[in-house]
């Protein structure tokens, strides 16, 4: 087949042989708008078809993970591993255990991370993983034996110099540490083949913060191109988890008043703002807690509303960090009604595309999560470095590191992403062309 070139022609393409698969098209669409012409622009990144290929994953792996919970119980579950592209390093992406996990959803997160792992520079290809496996009110024995099944399978196809998985949703610090017990004791190798490791067995200062920390670095380097600060301002912080609570920690220490918090359940409001101690108290609690928004409002740090969202609040700035498809085009609206000029995605492809659509339209200022989350990986690529030389930095160093790696990948969304005669930073094409290009170039120089 000849070499395909226009955007139509690239996406059908995609779009006859995995038609079920909407979060994958969903995150190639976004992507094809702003590299197509660059590709065709480009003679060797045709004569390599560069496109197609780069929107295909390199291999998938699925496999079944059988296993015996701590009632003795047989319980069956679906694993997969999407290795997408090798290109610039070993394969690297967390792994996700939720019941919404599928191969369309991991493709797409797979897609996403090429460009991520691109813009920090540092040497890493994309995958991702995971399991549906469910582990709300698992007990901590259960998640145990499930972490090792999956390894079981699982450790036949990653390596430190191959594939380097890491954590997502509820796969944190506790999970890391079952799976790279198992793949220790299974290979006989104390080798970085996991990052997110406990700071005792070769985990590094900053991991566990660094997407929620990058994600305000990135924020900051924002208001200062728009001339202003978060000092002062309002925001909105969607989720709960690891990226939620450490951008609102960042957050409130740069004097932001961080209004909500987020989950699958509901909403937790504070008008006045939550405080650095009202955080942290979430930060040590919210992995043994079922519900820990309620409980905060239990301590008054908050208001709890359930089955509310945060999108409806005014606000300055919207800071979306639980999940894919959480701000939909009514969210959107809300916000923008609301006063809102800026949203920097936490989560990954959390603004549906009309949302999206929107945001532009009126120009808001708009960051995709492969720019503005990309702080968890990096700080994953310095834990792998540190792990190949079998020492661990200095945690002001790596901070100061990951605001750096920050603040570059802003100037590369910059760079690319003025249009002309326009004053408005459009920061999606900016991140898709920048790591478009770096991609493209390593798989031109590495040939078919
Ligand atoms: P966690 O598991 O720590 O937290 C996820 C949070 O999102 C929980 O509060 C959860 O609520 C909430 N949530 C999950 N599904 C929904 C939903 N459908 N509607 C509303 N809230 C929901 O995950 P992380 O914080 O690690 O990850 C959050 C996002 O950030 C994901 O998109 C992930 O891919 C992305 N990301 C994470 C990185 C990391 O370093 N951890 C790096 C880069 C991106 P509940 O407890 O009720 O389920």
């Amino acid at each position: 087949m000849k070499q395909l070139s226009n955007f139509d022609e690239i996406y059908q393409f995609l779009a006859t042989r995995f038609g079920n698969e909407k979060e994958y098209l969903q995150a190639v669409h976004e992507v094809l708008h702003d590299i197509v012409p660059i590709y065709n622009a480009n003679e060797q990144y045709k004569a390599f078809d560069v496109v197609r290929r780069l929107c295909l994953p390199e291999r998938i792996i699925y496999f079944t993970i059988s296993w015996s919970n701590s009632d003795g119980d047989v319980e069956v579950n679906q694993g997969w591993r999407v290795q997408h592209n090798s290109n610039m390093g070993p394969y690297k992406g967390g792994l996700r255990f939720h019941p919404s996990v599928n191969v369309s959803v991991l493709k797409f997160l797979a897609f996403e991370q090429c460009f991520k792992n691109a813009l920090t520079g540092l040497p890493m290809g994309g995958g991702k993983g995971g399991s549906d496996f469910n582990p709300r009110g698992r007990s901590d024995r259960d998640i145990m034996l499930f972490c090792q099944a999956f390894m079981r399978e699982l450790q036949r196809h990653i390596g430190a110099n191959t594939d380097v998985p890491a954590g997502d949703i509820n796969v944190g610090a506790r999970e890391i540490g079952y799976l790279y017990g198992e793949y220790r004791r299974l290979n006989n190798k104390f080798e970085g083949v996991l990052t997110g490791k406990g700071l005792e067995f070769g985990g590094s200062y900053v991991r566990t913060e660094a997407t929620g920390f990058g994600l305000v670095y990135f924020l900051d380097a924002v208001c200062a191109e728009h001339d202003t600060h978060i000092e002062g301002k309002t925001v909105v912080v969607s989720g709960a988890g690891n990226v939620a609570l450490h951008a609102a920690l960042k957050a409130t220490q740069k004097g932001a008043k961080v209004i909500s918090l987020s989950n699958s359940r509901g909403l937790l409001h504070n008008e006045a703002g939550l405080s650095e101690s009202d955080i942290n108290y979430a930060i040590e609690q919210h992995t043994a807690s079922d519900n820990i928004l309620r409980d905060m409002d239990s301590k008054k740090m908050g208001q709890w509303h359930e089955n509310k969202t945060p999108w409806n609040l005014p606000c300055d700035i919207a800071l979306p960090c639980a999940t894919q498809n959480e701000l939909h085009e009514t969210d959107a609206e809300a916000l923008i009604e609301n006063g809102c000029t800026m949203v920097l995605e936490g989560a990954n492809m959390p603004c549906t595309n009309k949302a999206q659509s929107l945001f532009s339209k009126h120009r808001i200022t708009y960051v995709p999560g492969k720019a503005s989350n990309a702080g968890g990986v990096a700080l994953s690529g310095l834990e792998m470095s540190q792990n190949a030389m079998f020492s661990q930095r200095d945690p002001k160093l790596l901070d100061e590191e990951l605001n750096d790696i920050m603040k570059h990948i802003h100037s590369l969304c910059v760079a690319e992403g003025k249009e002309n005669g326009d004053d408005y930073i459009n920061y999606m094409k900016g991140a898709n062309i920048a790591a478009f290009r770096r991609l493209a170039d390593a798989m031109v120089a590495q040939g078919i």
